[in-house]
């Protein structure tokens, strides 16, 4: 189900259908909102969001509160979002595991299903991930005919040549395979795509350290690395969805030989599978992330000289990153866990010099995510709601304007 299908027999057209979703969004973000209140934020006439609040609380998304009683005229009816007015699906695959959650309308989860996977090929993943769907909608008992649909989270790139399926950084056999399509064939549900750290910057504007920000990057440490772009009140998601890519981008010239046919690129020396390496273990391909955890609270010699080796590339994309975008921070996060990454994060400084460097700055160069492990699958499920009521964040509100 659509929320468009939600509200019976109307067909909206499209700047409507937008409207909405500026409506959805201003409560959402607000926790509750009167008209008037609405008026205030957005750019839409009263007689627009009267009518908007009225459909959107007659198809189930928004409820009306008790009344506020105002100093005069009028008393004003908060509105907040309905949390069963509408459920989502988020998946997330990588190496070693499957994960699903569902959440409502207000972005709550209401269950969550992990399985282990071993570099799964889509013939094994497919069936693996339509199962997740399906016990999670049984688990949680939703009203099925509320479902917006199912948002995945992967590994990119996607459909590059050479770059695409090679090497142990990513998944083997996934290039130009229809994921989104074949999923939506097992499960009868809407599937939207995108990689895991465009998902995991959706994650952490709605959740986490970014929620009041218009332009971060989101630097998603896995078993290789990609930045998720959120630049303006957008995403940026490039000419063929494989923006912010950069694990790639080469930081040592004559550095360590890539897979891509490089040499010295910035995973090479910042992911998970940089970090194994240099563990010399048995098995990389078969590590957990939760062994850097151990092996740095015990202080391990080979994971500070990890540690030590990854400063520079680290803070040489940084500066690359800043001086391209002008965010206003940069987000670490990903499949590592928090005590490495804020360990990393502790030694960056001193930052090269770079647009970013001013004092009058109020947010700190790099910030550590906060939305947990979770941060991609969240912003997966996110992306069906997100498509759905909030395509453009930037004419939510007046610029500085109240
Ligand atoms: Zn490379």
């Amino acid at each position: 189900m659509t929320l468009k299908k939600a509200i019976s027999g109307t067909n909206l057209e499209q700047a409507k259908s937008h409207n909405r979703r500026v409506v959805i969004e201003a409560i959402r973000t607000n926790g509750s909102l009167s008209r008037a209140a609405i008026a205030r934020l957005t750019a839409l006439s009263s007689q627009t969001i009267s009518n908007i609040v009225e459909e959107l609380e007659m198809a189930g998304v928004l409820r009306p509160q008790a009344t506020l009683k105002g100093a005069r005229g009028q008393p004003a009816v908060p509105y907040s979002i309905n949390p069963d007015g509408g459920y989502s699906i988020g998946l997330q695959l990588d190496h070693q595991l499957a994960v699903g959650i569902v959440t409502d309308l207000s972005g709550t989860m209401r269950a969550r299903v992990e399985k282990s996977v071993d570099q799964p090929t889509p013939a094994e993943a497919m069936p693996l991930l339509a199962a997740v769907a399906g016990e999670l909608i049984a688990s949680s008992g939703l009203d099925r005919t509320r479902l917006f649909g199912i948002g995945m989270a992967m590994p990119g790139p996607f459909g590059v040549e050479g770059m695409t399926s090679v090497g142990p950084t990513a998944l083997p056999g996934w290039n130009d395979f229809p994921v989104a399509e074949e999923l939506q064939r097992l499960t009868g549900i809407a599937v939207t795509v995108e990689n895991d750290a465009t998902a995991a910057a959706i994650g952490e504007r709605l959740y986490g350290v970014a929620r009041n920000l218009d332009s971060f990057v989101y630097l998603f440490i896995g078993t290789g690395l990609g930045a998720g772009l959120f630049l303006d009140g957008h995403l940026y998601k490039g000419s063929r969805h494989n923006a912010g890519e950069i694990g790639h981008i080469i930081v040592k010239p004559e550095g360590l030989p890539c897979d891509c046919g490089k040499r010295g690129c910035l995973e090479r020396y910042v992911s998970l599978r940089a970090a194994y390496e240099k563990l010399d273990l048995p098995d990389p391909d078969h590590a957990s992330p939760d062994l850097l955890q151990e092996l740095l609270a015990r202080g391990d010699s080979r994971l500070e000289s990890w540690i030590a080796g990854a400063i520079d590339p680290l803070r040489q994309a940084i500066d690359v990153l800043e001086l391209a975008l002008d965010p206003e921070t940069i987000v670490l996060g990903g499949f590592m866990p928090l005590p490495v990454i804020e360990e990393l994060a502790d030694r960056l400084e001193p930052l090269h010099l770079s647009v970013s460097s001013t004092r009058a700055r109020v947010t700190p160069r790099v910030l550590v995510g906060a939305a947990g492990k979770d941060t991609s699958v969240l912003g997966a499920a996110a992306l069906p709601i997100f498509s759905e009521t909030n395509p453009q964040f930037d004419v939510l509100q007046k610029p500085h304007g109240r």
